[in-house]
């Protein structure tokens, strides 16, 4: 069977290993001119399955009122004339029960416990290297009362499966000397020894240089301009390859745009809830290795993310619901770089910053859209919001088996409509 992958981001990418593997023959169409130069770009590079609560929580909505007032806020809403943007807002609200985010929690979990199994096959399988570092995740507090409420989440997520303890002081610091600097400030952590990081640039490139061997064809600066339909089928995809209109004909299509998933199936009158989530990210130099972390670590008062990436040091964070602008914000990367340069100053080259940004394709319930659509011959992959780096091995294998027919190891495609 031809298919044809639309998107060469992680998720495209790891969707055309998956589908390779399985014997089709497979077409990725992606607007870049390489793979991983959006969203799969710069981000926080961990692979977190153990800290993946749906942003959509029984709590969200007084946070997002609190923060609605702070323009630092890590997550900011900018009402605009958009009505995709407050159907969104309202679904997300309507995902805050706390029967949904129970239920949530607990396919984010599987998902992200599947993934980070079928990522592991992978490694073995192919000998894949991406500065991977499997030291586990530190979330650190700072804020007495937060760490002290950091009990019940951490039992949650081991009822499920993950591996999440809460730690003191003494024992945050041993498992990451880097913390030194902040101890007096540092109430406690949680530890997630499962967990992983790795450079989802680095590994989407070279899956993409495997699956090229073994194959696959990929069509880069090449624009996806919609879908071509014979009925109720999709059949094919229209082109823009350099200013020539060109089709590709594809027993199946697999939608893998991120972010720009949503604006490409309206007009087959499919509305799926994607809406983009721009984030920010800060990439360094190592300056002193001793004195740079190196296990994975969350900042929970900045809502920050730190991964050490060969001789890099990655932070991210921030979420600005602000439509589909992409430029940088450069205020609120030197946010980020303030707090970094702070909690850990001899670590980096601080001043050698590289900014960036890009879209997480979010969905009101953090589970993304992976399977069969509405429509024959078209499946689904996107919506991946802030886990699509974890989440992505995972889904390509789902998508696989949904493809071929069989029920696969959990079911996505019935979620979040
Ligand atoms: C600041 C930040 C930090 C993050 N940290 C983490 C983390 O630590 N761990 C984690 O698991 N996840 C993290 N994420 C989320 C993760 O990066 C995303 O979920 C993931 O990259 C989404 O991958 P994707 O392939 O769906 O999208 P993308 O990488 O955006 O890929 C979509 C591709 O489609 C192409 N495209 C779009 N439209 C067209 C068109 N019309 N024609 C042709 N091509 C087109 C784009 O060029 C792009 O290459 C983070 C995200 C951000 C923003």
């Amino acid at each position: 069977m031809h298919v044809a992958v639309l998107g060469a981001g992680v998720i495209g990418t790891t969707t055309a290993w998956y589908l390779r593997e399985a014997g089709h023959d497979v077409t990725v169409v992606e607007r870049r001119g390489g793979p991983a130069q959006e969203t799969s770009f710069a981000n926080g590079g961990q692979i977190s399955v153990s800290h993946a609560e749906p942003w959509a929580s029984p709590g969200a909505p007084a946070q997002l009122l609190r923060w609605l007032f702070r323009p630092s806020a890590p997550l900011r809403f900018r009402p605009r004339l958009d009505p995709h943007q407050w159907a969104w807002g309202a679904r997300f609200l309507s995902e805050c029960r706390s029967r949904r985010y129970a239920r949530n929690l607990e396919t984010v979990v599987r998902l992200g416990l599947y993934s980070r199994a079928c990522l592991a096959a992978l490694r073995e399988r192919t000998g894949i290297e991406y500065h991977q570092r499997r030291e586990g995740i530190l979330h650190f507090y700072t804020d007495p009362d937060v760490y002290a409420g950091a009990h019940e989440p951490a039992a949650r997520m081991r009822a499920l499966g993950c591996e999440r303890e809460v730690i003191d002081v003494a024992d945050a610091v041993a498992r990451e000397p880097a913390l030194a600097r902040i101890q007096p400030r540092l109430q406690g952590a949680t530890w997630t020894p499962g967990d992983e990081s790795g450079d989802a640039r680095v590994f989407t490139a070279q899956l993409a240089e495997l699956a090229a061997a073994q194959g696959v064809r990929f069509l880069f600066d090449t624009q996806v301009m919609g879908l071509e339909t014979q009925g109720r089928a999709v059949s094919g995809v229209r082109l823009n390859q350099s200013g020539a209109f060109t089709s590709l004909e594809a027993d199946a299509v697999v939608v893998a745009l991120g972010s720009f998933s949503a604006p490409l199936l309206r007009p087959l009158g499919l509305h799926l809830p994607v809406y983009p989530a721009r984030g920010y990210s800060v990439t360094v130099p190592v300056r002193d290795p001793d004195s740079a972390y190196t296990v994975s670590l969350i900042d929970d008062e900045f809502k920050l993310v730190y991964s050490r990436l060969g001789d890099e040091l990655r932070v991210a964070g921030m979420a600005e619901i602000d439509g589909w602008r992409q430029d940088i914000d450069p205020a609120r990367c030197q946010q980020i770089l303030e707090r970094a340069a702070h909690c850990f100053p001899g670590a980096g080259h601080w001043g050698q910053a590289r900014f960036w940004a890009g879209l997480r394709p979010t969905t009101p319930s953090s589970i993304p859209f992976v399977g069969a659509s509405s429509r024959p011959g078209l499946y689904l992959n996107t919506g991946h919001g802030t886990l699509g780096w974890t989440n992505a091995c995972g889904s390509a294998a789902l998508l696989r088996d949904r493809i071929a027919g069989e029920p696969g190891a959990l079911r996505l495609d019935d979620h979040g409509r």
